[in-house]
């Protein structure tokens, strides 16, 4: 029989990045790239058996251009034929959509009208589904969002304490994000501890340069950190999370700063860049606190602090707490980070497990609680690809 390939794609408004997957192994037999993407030095980075190698996209700068090159990649490869279907990351999918779906003209319809609620990501989102059915010429597409696996919190967790007419008329209430890497999750995670997903009260914390965190009881998600915007919650590499919404007129009258300046500074100059001046890298961060760099020390102390009262707010939206699950570059990665939250974390009957939280790197799944903990801190390495892989395969009936 032969190999069923997903070619699985995220775009940005600059930016392609693309895989092809093996749906049932999860291998990735070829990665991509393209950034750039509108610039006249456009280029796409191909990446297979740990070779990287680039070409420029000089006739096509733009995402037709880049998927184009991606087919002659392919082709070059003797593996063009063997791909049944293509997936989309699509940011946002609102109210419309609570599972992925196959692309049809309506589901294109319906991601346009979510333009209001990701004005970067769903233009670019749908150039990306343009392109591929331009070139992969009678696939299926099939689109998975975002904001789906969020659908399922209930009303009192996603409305904003504003008057009701701005839901009414332009669905202004919390929307979250990173649900694609939840659902995952939370799956793996069951699994990883030999427990029915319907029986685990968790708490998910998706550690990346973006970062939000979620309650999941009975099989769905139950709140998320992140809402309207992905500006809201936790501490991020550049994102200032929770602030007064006051900051805006503050500003402006402090500062003679204008809505678009203040929107800017929040979800690019913040978070721990901004409170160390130093780097919104974690990997930075805790190596120059280490050095003893005060802007770093603090920044740590306030994403640690900030995230561990999120767990204990969203271990209420859970009904009690199971598992703690860390996941994300940071979250899979830094045993400083979950070492620091979980000192706050006793009350909730979870307590360190030093050796375990140190081997649990690099990808490797573990427990890091010790045994007699009440509950159990996890850290589950997530998957997006797959996960957008095993929908796309099964909504095209592979
Ligand atoms: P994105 O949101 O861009 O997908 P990732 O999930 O790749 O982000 O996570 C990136 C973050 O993970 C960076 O802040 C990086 O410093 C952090 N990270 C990766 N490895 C480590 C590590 N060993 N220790 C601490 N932080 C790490």
């Amino acid at each position: 029989m032969t190999q069923k390939l997903i070619l699985v794609l995220n775009c940005g408004s600059s930016s392609l990045k693309g895989a092809v997957l093996d749906n049932d192994s999860g291998d990735v037999l070829l990665s991509c790239l393209a950034e750039k993407l509108n610039l006249p030095d456009a280029y796409i980075t191909f990446k297979a058996n740990g070779k990287k190698h680039k070409v420029e996209l000089t006739t096509n700068p733009d995402h037709t251009g880049a998927v184009a090159a991606l087919m002659q990649e392919l082709q070059t490869r003797g593996l063009d034929s063997s791909i049944a279907a293509v997936g989309h990351r699509v940011v946002s999918g609102g109210e419309l959509y609570s599972e992925s779906i196959v692309i049809t003209e309506e589901v294109v319809n319906g991601i346009e009208k979510c333009i209001p609620l990701a004005p970067l990501h769903n233009p670019a989102n749908l150039l990306g589904i343009r392109a591929a059915q331009d070139i992969f010429k009678g696939l299926p597409n099939v689109a998975v969002f975002d904001t789906a696996f969020h659908q399922s919190i209930p009303e009192h967790a996603y409305t904003y304490a504003v008057p009701r007419e701005y839901y009414r008329k332009f669905g202004l209430r919390r929307y979250g994000f990173h649900g694609t890497s939840y659902r995952f999750v939370s799956e793996e995670t069951a699994r990883f501890l030999g427990k029915n997903k319907n029986d685990l009260r968790m708490v998910i914390a998706h550690l990346g340069n973006g970062a939000s965190i979620a309650a999941v009881a009975n099989g769905v998600c139950q709140d998320t950190s992140m809402g309207l915007t992905p500006l809201e919650g936790l501490v991020m590499g550049t994102r200032s999370g929770d602030v007064d919404p006051s900051i805006f007129s503050f500003l402006a009258e402090n500062a003679n700063m204008n809505i678009t300046q203040v929107t800017d500074m929040l979800n690019k100059k913040s978070g721990l860049l901004g409170i160390s001046e130093l780097s919104n890298d974690c990997r930075t961060i805790e190596e120059e606190a280490a050095n003893g760099h005060e802007g770093a020390k603090l920044a740590l102390e306030v994403f640690v602090y900030r995230l561990a009262k999120y767990i204990g707010s969203m271990a209420v939206a859970a009904g009690g707490i199971d598992a703690l699950v860390f996941t994300g570059g940071i979250g899979e990665n830094s045993d400083t980070i979950r070492s620091k939250v979980l000192a706050y974390l006793g009350f909730l009957g979870l307590t360190e497990d030093k050796e375990a939280n140190v081997a649990a790197r690099f990808g490797n799944a573990g427990v890091i609680t010790t045994a007699d903990s009440r509950a159990q801190a996890v850290v589950i390495p997530t998957n997006e690809e797959l996960m957008i892989a095993h929908d796309t395969a099964r909504l095209s009936g592979l």
